[in-house]
């Protein structure tokens, strides 16, 4: 599954064509109902600009929070539509609801090179049951549809998908992009080809090891995850996060990595607490030896060590999960250590979403990576090889 043959904006005449994009607009707000990052509504902007220069008449939607089917104002796309009047210069009109009479009007009306937006498509629960006469009613009102909301693409919704049987359907710049550096990464990697895996649990990376041994030259695992592999070798674990039912899945894993020659490296230490707490005791030992009481919060110097030697050198790397409770600053020394490795390396890097994506920001390697994907949930289904509906159902080149 890499869709490096999809269509993208460019492969469509858009000129005077009224042009439905789903993008991903769901932004934080802080207390007093302002956006409090935009950062999503940016990275949308590329592909409306280029819309918008190619004189579609571009008609917007997203879902934003989860209005649960039912039109709530608390959760409309009205400020969205502020903050994009201000970022294009002209006013963005948005109408009174989604497939109606206000939608349905406004979306007759839009100019070329302008465009307007429809409420939130899940102010009706037929959008994320991918509905057909749902998605037809979305289609009815342009031409062309253009998805360009990655963080959604492994859902099959309406809006994201169903929509597709009714119109040409290509995607826009952030998805062209994700299907670039990630499919290309999964089909033809630069080597050494390295996985970081890191976070809470081995049962949400379990589909991503499994593919990724097919692929890779070294898997790193890190994060609570390790400590179900500790276990499962014999080791002592203390209190330490651990998942007694996948034993079995962690031993297969490793048989798995021994024969097919991936090198799988865990922890040799680790940083302790004797409580789950930012204020936690704190002190290190060998993985395997954690006393009764204490608890592993992150990895040991010496495991920092050996996975930036394993980082160094790589031709691509793909990192998912941080290497600890990375929120507290006792326990972000292993994650902070893998970024940097990372961002040093010089290799094809790829972030996938979440709590790594969020590590490399706030050290300030966003920059230094590769690329840092836009849907933390997408890009794990993406990495785990499975079909991403909002993707699989855009025309072929
Ligand atoms: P995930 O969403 O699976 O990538 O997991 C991210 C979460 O895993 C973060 O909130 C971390 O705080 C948590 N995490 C990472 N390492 C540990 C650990 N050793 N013990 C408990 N939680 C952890």
């Amino acid at each position: 599954m890499n869709y490096l043959n999809k269509k993208t904006v460019e492969d469509i005449d858009v000129a005077g064509k009224r042009v439905l994009v789903r993008c991903d607009f769901n932004v934080p707000f802080d207390s007093e109902g302002n956006i409090s990052d935009p950062k999503r509504i940016n990275e949308a902007l590329k592909t409306i600009k280029y819309l918008l220069d190619n004189n579609a008449k571009v008609i917007l939607c997203s879902h934003l929070g989860r209005p649960k089917g039912e039109f709530n104002m608390k959760y409309s796309l009205k400020p969205v539509a502020d903050y994009l009047t201000n970022a294009l210069g002209f006013e963005v009109k948005i109408a009174d609801d989604v497939i109606g009479e206000s939608a349905k009007a406004l979306a007759a009306s839009v100019e070329e090179g302008k465009a307007v937006m429809i409420e939130n498509v899940r102010f009706h629960k037929e959008e994320e049951k991918n509905d057909a006469e749902f998605s037809k009613a979305l289609a009815s009102l342009a031409e062309i549809y253009v998805n360009d909301a990655f963080g959604t693409a492994h859902r099959a919704h309406a809006s994201t998908a169903g929509v597709a049987d009714y119109l040409p359907a290509v995607c826009g710049y952030l998805i062209q992009k994700e299907i670039a550096v990630m499919g290309g990464a999964l089909t033809e990697p630069k080597r050494p080809f390295v996985a970081i895996l890191g976070g809470a649990k081995v049962s949400d990376k379990i589909g991503v090891i499994n593919n990724l041994l097919d692929k890779c030259d070294t898997i790193i695992i890190g994060g609570g995850m390790s400590y179900t592999f500790s276990a499962a070798n014999g080791g002592k674990i203390g209190d330490s996060i651990c998942e007694a039912d996948k034993f079995d899945l962690a031993k297969g894993i490793m048989a798995k990595a021994e024969e097919k020659g991936v090198n799988l490296l865990l922890p040799i230490d680790t940083r302790l607490g004797d409580a789950f707490s930012p204020e936690a005791n704190t002190q290190i030992v060998d993985a395997g030896q954690i006393p009764d009481g204490w608890q592993g919060l992150d990895i040991g110097p010496k495991t920092e060590e050996l996975f930036a030697s394993a980082v160094k050198g790589a031709g691509t790397v793909v990192w998912n999960g941080p290497m600890g409770v990375s929120e507290w600053d006792a326990f972000a020394s292993g994650t902070i250590a893998v970024a940097t490795a990372v961002a040093e390396s010089g290799a094809i890097s790829i972030i996938g979403g979440g709590d790594s994506a969020a590590a490399c920001e706030k050290l300030g390697f966003a920059e230094k990576m590769t690329h840092i994907s836009t849907g933390g949930g997408a890009s794990l289904e993406f990495l785990e090889g499975l079909e991403l509906p909002g993707i699989a159902c855009l025309n072929e080149k």
